[in-house]
């Protein structure tokens, strides 16, 4: 007797489809299979399985939703079925049906996207065992913030945030939330940032809990993944550390759920389905009745104002525990400096190393100089593919795009007048290197950022080598902004706070303050005497005054009335899209269509921003032009969109992608 299985599709498409399969279909849920897909093989997931044929199909795979035309049909017969076991079940079946309907993308993208069949990455080696953190040392006695904060998250399911500087022992208390969780049998996903913090996390939690653990990170290969995957789902490993995608890992009996450094960007996904985790989470945890905690000592601004109307119970840890004290930070003007380094930060350098101390510089910036301009005529040397400057990498000698990788050599002349006027300005993480080893040619620095750590393992050879002492300054871009613990760091100068502050983005100041926050923890983590020194052109902006007072109320309150006032999140929610093509034109037309099918479906008291061109108009050839729809209740919004984007397919240009971004993070 055949039976039919119904199966979705990593592709755009709403529908499922049925095939026929003549061997026992049983307990084909949850697998993947091999099918016919028009002319091509394609590997979809099967999420049905009936012995009566479908209703209604067409010829070619059969159509199991939607209008019929007739109901004779031939139903195509599986190539194979893929899996042995089944990767997935109901709860990942019915998680995936919320992002698809909550991302607006379709449940084959979404369940794609929850599996462990991601391509491969970048691979990074782990550190070697006295390399880390001494996390394995003998148990600590919690302080009483730690304790009270331990005791609500274990006592009740509902979602925490710990609030606390770095160095407040945030780290302990997940851990131990985590134990507790694990002794009463249920399983814990612990969700960190993308890379160094991963590595590092996964490092201390095998060392505490062994083979309880499981870890996922961008270096594993497919199998290596789908291994450690199988362990959870069979309940070995109860307690699993990875970056956003393993909010989807298979935890039996999930009791918390972790989000380490919340406010980190990485959370968010950059290609369909734009998921966030914490979203995610909170959905997980919700229908599981599992506790959240999330905790960060910045942050964001979603978080915060969940936190100031109670729905997010908020822990404070108000005290650093590892014996330094919150660093001394100064703003120090870069006006009228005529250098990259002000003699400030040059003296602080030299004391540091005097007393056999470490510093981190920190620039957001990477390359030479970044700007190439004629003071002639105004020329501005672009990107032949892009809307953007190209920076000059003075070690390639390319001028190199950051976005599209296009290099080309840069002019001798202006090219548009030919004046000798014009060149580099700007200085990047390549330009400070040269500055410090010529101003300190006795001290040791190491440059880290995407072009310095190519090779694999470089970062973390890095990384432990400056821990043991092995050179005197680190320099480096975000890279060195996250929680790293580097105990013989005193000092931490931000080269430029400046960059990105005036991004045309709705979330540039809020990212500015927490870069600056965030490094300058890194400073005095165990001795008394840090010090972080902070260069700007405009020492007086509020952004940057409150980052550097640490004063993180201030600045939210500020900013939340700016964006209460500017109708922005976390006082409206916002859905992007942008409409991309080699075509001018044609994206013009796509997005034009949209908004105004939009316009007519949107609720009451929403809008539309745009249509507009991006801020980054022209990315490796591709023409972006946008419409951003802007309302206060996110289910009317969805439907609106969902709406729109459906008519908009009825005769949609193929020559047009969009790219659609519920609660972007990002409006470049
Ligand atoms: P955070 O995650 O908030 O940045 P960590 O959890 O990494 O802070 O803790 C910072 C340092 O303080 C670590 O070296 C940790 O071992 C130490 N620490 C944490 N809790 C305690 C405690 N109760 N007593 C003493 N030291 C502690
Ligand atoms: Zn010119
Ligand atoms: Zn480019």
């Amino acid at each position: 007797m055949p039976r039919y299985l119904e199966l979705i599709f990593n592709l755009p498409l709403q529908q499922a489809f049925t095939y026929r399969i003549d061997e026992k279909g049983e307990g084909c849920i949850g697998k993947r299979a091999a099918a016919p897909f028009g002319r091509r093989e394609l590997t979809g997931f099967i999420i049905g399985e009936t012995d009566t044929p479908p209703a209604f199909c067409m010829n070619r795979p059969s159509l199991t939703k939607g209008k019929a035309e007739s109901a004779s049909c031939t139903v195509k017969p599986l190539r194979r079925v893929v899996d042995k076991e089944p990767l997935f079940g109901r709860d990942e079946i019915e998680l995936s049906a919320w992002i698809a309907n909550y991302y607006l993308c379709s449940q084959g993208e979404a369940l794609a996207v929850m599996l462990p069949t991601g391509r491969r990455g970048i691979s990074y080696s782990g550190f070697s065992a006295d390399e880390l953190d001494r996390a394995s040392s003998a148990p600590l006695s919690l302080s009483p913030e730690q304790e009270a904060a331990l005791q609500a998250i274990t006592g009740s399911q509902q979602i925490f945030y710990l609030f606390g500087i770095t160095g407040s022992g945030k780290t302990e208390v997940f851990l131990r939330a985590a134990e507790h969780y694990l002794h009463a049998g249920k399983s814990v996903i612990y969700l960190v940032p993308e890379i160094a913090l991963t590595v590092q996390t996964a490092f201390t939690i095998k060392q505490r809990f062994g083979t309880l653990a499981a870890t996922f990170h961008s270096g594993m290969t497919g199998s290596e993944r789908l291994s450690e995957w199988m362990r959870i789902k069979h309940g070995e490993a109860r307690i699993v550390v990875g970056p956003r995608s393993a909010v989807f890992a298979p935890a039996q009996n999930l009791g918390l759920v972790i989000i380490d450094e919340e406010h980190d960007g990485s959370f968010k996904s950059g290609s369909t389905p734009r998921y966030h985790a914490r979203q995610a989470a909170m959905r997980r945890a919700a229908r599981c009745g599992a506790a959240l905690v999330m905790g960060s000592a910045t942050p964001s601004a979603e978080a915060w104002k969940l936190m100031a109307e109670g729905r997010i119970k908020r822990l404070d840890l108000t005290r650093r525990l590892s014996g330094g004290s919150p660093p001394e930070i100064k703003i120090v003007s870069l006006a009228h400096s005529g250098n990259c380094l002000t003699d400030e930060l040059k003296t602080a350098i030299r004391e540091t190393a005097l007393a056999g101390r470490q510093t981190i510089l920190f620039l957001n910036r990477r390359g030479f100089a970044y700007f190439y301009h004629c003071k002639e005529c105004g020329y501005e040397l672009l990107c032949k593919h892009c809307s953007v400057s190209l920076t000059w990498h003075k070690a390639r000698g390319r001028a190199v795009c950051h976005y599209c990788g296009y290099q080309t050599f840069p002019p001798v002349a202006c090219p548009d007048c030919g004046s000798v006027e014009a060149g580099f300005t700007g200085f990047g993480t390549e330009m400070i290197e040269e500055e410090v080893k010529r101003t300190f040619p006795d001290l040791r620095v190491r440059r880290l950022d995407t072009d310095s750590v190519q090779k694999k393992g470089a970062l973390e050879e890095a990384l432990s080598s400056f821990r043991a002492g092995g050179f005197d300054i680190l320099l480096g871009t975000q890279m060195v902004a996250k929680g790293l613990n580097f105990p013989g760091v005193r000092l931490v100068g931000v080269v430029f706070a400046d960059t990105g502050l005036h991004l045309p983005d709705f979330r540039a100041g809020e990212r500015t303050f927490s870069l600056i926050v965030q490094v300058a923890g890194r400073a005095g983590r165990f001795f008394p005497d840090g010090k972080v020194l902070v260069q700007t052109l405009r020492p007086r902006d509020p952004i940057i005054a409150h980052a550097c007072a640490l004063n993180i109320e201030a600045f939210f309150k500020a900013e939340l009335k700016q964006r209460q006032e500017q109708r922005f999140p976390p006082f409206t929610r916002l859905i992007h899209i942008v409409a991309r093509s080699r075509d001018p034109g044609r994206a013009d037309n796509a997005i034009h269509r949209l908004s105004a099918l939009s316009e007519k479906l949107l609720p009451a008291g929403a809008d539309i921003l745009g249509p507009a061109e991006c801020p980054l108009s022209i990315i490796a050839g591709n023409h972006r032009r946008h419409i951003i729809l802007r309302g206060t209740d996110m289910a009317l919004l969805h439907s609106a969109a969902r709406r729109a984007l459906t008519l908009y397919e009825e005769g949609k240009d193929a020559r047009v992608y969009l790219e659609v971004d519920v609660d972007p993070v990002s409006l470049l």
